[in-house]
């Protein structure tokens, strides 16, 4: 067994999401020996190999794996956070067990889609950023035509629970973030 634990380290209500609570949870072991076959195994896994870290969706739910923590936003409740961190866990072991069978993926596999980009962002529509829409920002960054950092709101206090996924899935494109 690679992992024994994943010990939460707070719950909190979602200040952006109404009726969702965000997670943070540390790891008893370090898995970064396990971060490439996970990349392989999870289809929608963004891994950013350099910034050792891998963020994926499980249905509604944001959650980015470190080699000695994991994050989760969106999550139903604590009892949920609790059901999703024990599934996870079984999977990092699971697929630990499985390597030798497992091809290693070392690389950014899959884009994010636009509306994806779009759920991370504030959602005002305040053309800050100097577009007409979130969603326009969200495909320009794709694109690699706009920058995060044009994005002001989300820097506030007010939408911290957004920055920080934000930011790791422009890291792990590649692109800049200051
Ligand atoms: S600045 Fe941010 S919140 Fe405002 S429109 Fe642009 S992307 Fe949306």
């Amino acid at each position: 067994m690679l992992l024994e634990r994943i010990d939460i380290v707070f719950i909190e209500p979602c200040i952006v999401v109404a009726n969702k609570v965000r997670v943070k949870a540390e790891l008893s072991n370090d898995i970064s020996g396990v971060m490439p076959y996970l990349n392989t195994v999870i289809k929608n896994a963004t891994y950013n190999r350099h910034a050792q870290n891998l963020t994926f969706t499980k249905d509604v739910r944001l959650i980015t794996l470190y080699p000695d923590r994991v994050t989760m936003a969106k999550a139903v409740n604590a009892t949920d956070a609790y059901q999703v961190l024990d599934w996870l866990k079984d999977l990092i072991n699971d697929t630990w067990d499985r390597r030798e069978k497992i091809v290693p993926s070392y690389e950014l596999k899959s884009r994010p889609k636009p509306l994806e980009i779009y759920g991370w962002l504030p959602k005002t529509n305040c053309r800050d950023c100097g577009e007409m829409t979130c969603l326009a920002f969200a495909t320009k960054l794709l694109l690699g035509e706009q920058q995060i950092k044009n994005c002001l709101p989300l820097f506030r206090d007010e939408y911290r629970d957004l920055k920080d996924p934000m930011l790791e899935i422009v890291a792990a494109l590649g692109y800049e973030i200051s």
